[in-house]
């Protein structure tokens, strides 16, 4: 009677699957990156910060990726909001996004954008 009480127990380990856990920690992750770019715009980067590692965290200790659309410096962890803690720019085509916290440099090649334009021009 205890022991089949025990194998219904929810939160034993064995009975969650991977893909269960996943679920919750992205959805626990997009929570926390929703904070932490509310709490950014407020003005509170060290709290803002502190959600991000966290987030951060869970993304890794479940290798779950972080969520699409979250912009963060990858050394620091603080969310970065373009005008106010770091400089976007255009250069060699690629996107130079500085953070102006720490002063890490990231750059995003647009070679898909450029590919995309050139078949545009000789398609007319
Ligand atoms: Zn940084």
């Amino acid at each position: 009677m205890a022991l089949s009480h025990l194998k219904e127990n929810p939160l034993s380990r064995k009975k969650v699957s991977n893909n269960q856990v996943r679920g919750i920690a992205r959805k626990r992750m997009g929570i926390l990156v929703r904070l932490s770019e509310k709490e950014a715009l407020g003005g509170n980067m060290a709290r803002a910060k502190r959600y991000m590692t966290l987030a951060r965290r869970i993304s890794a200790r479940n290798k779950v990726p972080m969520p699409p659309g979250a912009l963060y410096c990858r050394r620091c962890s603080t969310p970065l909001v373009p005008g106010s803690n770091c400089r976007v720019r255009l250069r060699d085509h690629r996107v130079v996004t500085h953070c102006l916290e720490c002063g890490s440099v990231r750059r995003a090649p647009y070679l898909m954008e450029i590919k995309e334009r050139r078949t545009c021009r000789q398609g007319r």
